[in-house]
């Protein structure tokens, strides 16, 4: 049997609790990223007509649904 003190069993439930806590703020923040990234490349906006519109499909090139002229989607950050 380990023999454990009070003071260092409350001290390994501190550690443990905070090592928890850090985890899962690190997957909430990659997984809120991924998903901020996903949005943000859905997002078009025309630089001829600057209207701004959603287009979830994966060519590189984008026809503006309102003036027709092509754009190129925008890599990350939002606008
Ligand atoms: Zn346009």
């Amino acid at each position: 049997m380990i023999q454990i003190t009070l003071s260092w069993f409350v001290c390994l439930y501190l550690v443990l609790s905070l090592v928890g806590i850090l985890i899962l703020w690190i997957g909430y923040e990659m997984i809120r990223k991924h998903h901020a990234n996903t949005i943000a490349r859905d997002r078009i906006f025309c630089r001829i007509c600057g209207t701004r519109h959603t287009d979830t499909s994966t060519a590189d090139l984008l026809v503006c649904p309102v003036c027709g002229s092509k754009n190129e989607r925008a890599t990350g950050g939002y606008f």
